[in-house]
């Protein structure tokens, strides 16, 4: 099978995070049939191995992400999904077959010293993400893993472009959540009320001045659901937190308890506040990413990538590991990830193919 016909099989065929049992099946049946030793992992996740020479206990992983989203596909390809309400929007399909690409690329020609393992990691899009279930397996476990390497698929970017941030690449993604209980009623009987809409709104505001360079705080969901007339008991609030740091992080964690605090004892109500605990902050070795450039220079074009707010679960690697997350361009017209147009070029899988195989051999034999 070709990773075109591979990335359209599994276009076709898109499933939710968690839930991707048939296409762990069907990579497993693709790498049998190139004779590619492999496991699951995290539940429908595939870990494939191929051994090389030299030490067998130094290793490289590459990482693709295998799930989709609850989008309603309106391209019209020819291999557009037919699961109703799910696509593969954000481009996992894309990612899946580069990989397969690599896996089989390696295992027939060979090349690379040390161990390589291909990781088809499930659940990407949805807290906790794959990516803390692999490696609460300890999968790596005896190994020295001295790279992870990851890819997404870049809206925009043309193909034949690779794009590179050393450092601080992608942001912490933390969900919150408060429920705002006071006293409700009559809305014109204000003296025995203790509202907690009032309460609600500042808490938005206040959280709203934590946002700066380095931390976005944004709400975007707010249910006061009374009347006119009526003020409700409680108000529930949703919202997001991105950071690039994880001191940053933990420092607005606390500003966000102690604003609540602060709301509730001006107001006399009670905030329950659930700070989820989300993805980490992902961040790129300076080493690694100066290797990949250079080499993408070389043979591609290789651009430089400012940090973005977005958010990625690849970040759990980046805190065990020396890790690298680079962006492969998808074409200009590829149209939004996350949107029911999204049609990636595929020829950025070949372009895809080629750089990870090279990056994947030459960090095989950097470290020995
Ligand atoms: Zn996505
Ligand atoms: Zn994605």
């Amino acid at each position: 099978m070709t990773p075109t016909e591979f990335r359209r099989r599994l276009h076709a065929d898109p499933e939710l995070s968690f839930h991707e049992e048939r296409t762990a099946r069907f990579i497993s049946e693709c790498l049998a049939a190139e004779g590619i030793e492999h496991r699951p992992t995290a539940g429908t996740g595939i870990l494939a191995r191929l051994v090389g020479s030299g030490d067998p206990r130094r290793a490289v992983v590459l990482r693709a992400d295998i799930d989709a989203l609850p989008v309603r596909e309106e391209t019209d390809a020819a291999w557009k999904s037919l699961n109703d309400g799910i696509m593969h929007a954000c481009g996992h399909d894309i990612h899946a077959a580069v990989l397969f690409g690599v896996l089989q690329r390696l295992k027939h020609e060979g090349g690379f010293r040390g161990t390589i393992f291909g990781l088809f990691q499930p659940a990407e899009e949805c807290n906790p993400g794959g990516a803390s279930l692999v490696l609460a397996e300890n999968p790596f476990d005896g190994y020295e893993v001295t790279a992870v390497i990851g890819e997404h698929v870049e809206a925009g970017l043309a193909v034949g472009t690779l794009g590179f941030c050393p450092g601080k690449f992608m942001a912490s993604n933390d969900e919150l959540r408060f429920t705002v209980r006071g006293k409700g009623g009559h809305a014109a009987m204000r003296s025995a009320l203790k509202d907690p809409v009032i309460a609600a709104a500042e808490l938005v505001l206040r959280l709203a001045e934590l946002n700066s360079r380095e931390c976005v705080v944004s709400t975007g969901r707010i249910i006061a659901d009374g009347a006119t007339n009526v003020i409700p008991d409680e108000v529930h609030i949703e919202g997001t937190m991105r950071t690039f740091d994880e001191e940053v992080r933990r420092r607005a964690k606390r500003s966000i308890a102690d604003i609540a605090a602060q709301t509730d004892s001006r107001y006399g109500v009670e905030t329950e506040t659930d700070i989820g605990e989300g993805y980490p902050c992902v961040v790129n070795d300076e080493r690694l990413t100066a290797t990949a450039r250079e080499l993408a220079a070389e043979r591609f074009r290789a651009v430089d990538l400012q940090p973005r707010t977005t958010s990625e679960d690849f970040g759990r690697y980046c805190e065990r590991y020396p890790s690298l997350f680079y962006r492969l361009g998808a074409g200009e017209r590829s149209g939004a990830t996350h949107t029911s147009l999204f049609d990636p070029d595929e020829r950025a899988i070949d372009t895809g193919i080629e750089f990870m195989s090279l990056l994947a051999i030459k960090l095989s034999e950097t470290y020995e």
